[in-house]
């Protein structure tokens, strides 16, 4: 899911065995990753990687990033299995799998097309806000999505900084907790997408609120539901 840090955080067992990636949108943030991730792979691949993610997010990365001037077009390279890059247009409401999971996007309030995800792997399902200003579109795909069992938000911002997070429909600690009473108190919620400068201001104003069941997602940890 994304591939802002997916090169440069890539263990050899991540190069050997991910071939799905599914963006929720195209901001440098959730893509930097990505040219770098095919490059690496170029000399091994025996399969396309596949990359699902809305129409408008495909052409903003084959007009803007793979457009040979930033890097080569991959998706016109004609490798022995065929091109090392092929997309998957997504549609919001419309169900897809990517490798082992299924997958259904909702539009997520963002300054860019994007996209949040309901994620499933048959068992139970975990909601994903993507960048958002609020989670309205989450709890409308969440209603009846019985075995929901972790929702990931996003929280950007501290609050003294709202006004930027406004601006670039972002969240802060104030905002997201209005936001989660939508929720109510479905299941546990993870916070993902702190901004690293900001993040001790923003762990700690959430802490302040007394959230009941919202935790910090540690990176680098493995998390399993
Ligand atoms: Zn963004």
């Amino acid at each position: 899911m994304d591939a802002g840090s997916l090169a440069m955080a890539a263990t050899d067992d991540i190069r050997r065995s991910v071939r799905d990636i599914v963006l929720t949108h195209a901001h440098l943030d959730h893509i930097a990753g990505l040219p770098l991730f095919i490059d690496d792979l170029f000399a091994t691949l025996d399969e396309p990687v596949r990359v699902h993610a809305l129409q408008d997010v495909i052409e903003v990365l084959e007009r803007d990033i793979f457009n040979w001037s930033v890097f080569p077009k991959f998706s016109e390279i004609d490798a022995a299995f065929g091109p090392p890059i092929v997309y998957r247009p997504i549609s919001f409401g419309c169900e897809f799998q990517a490798a082992n999971l299924s997958f259904r996007a909702f539009g997520s309030d963002h300054k860019v097309p994007s996209a949040g995800y309901i994620v499933s792997d048959g068992k139970s399902s975990v909601a994903i806000s993507g960048d958002s200003a609020s989670l309205e579109q989450l709890t409308i795909a969440a209603e009846n999505q019985k075995d929901l069992t972790a929702v990931l938000v996003e929280c950007a911002f501290p609050d003294e900084f709202e006004t930027i997070a406004r601006n670039s429909h972002h969240m802060t600690p104030a905002i997201l907790g209005e936001q989660l009473k939508k929720l109510d108190d479905r299941c546990p919620v993870f916070v993902i997408n702190i901004k690293p400068n900001y993040r001790q201001q923003v762990v700690e104003q959430i802490s302040a609120l007394q959230i009941k069941g919202i935790e910090i997602m540690n990176v680098g940890e493995d998390y399993f539901w």
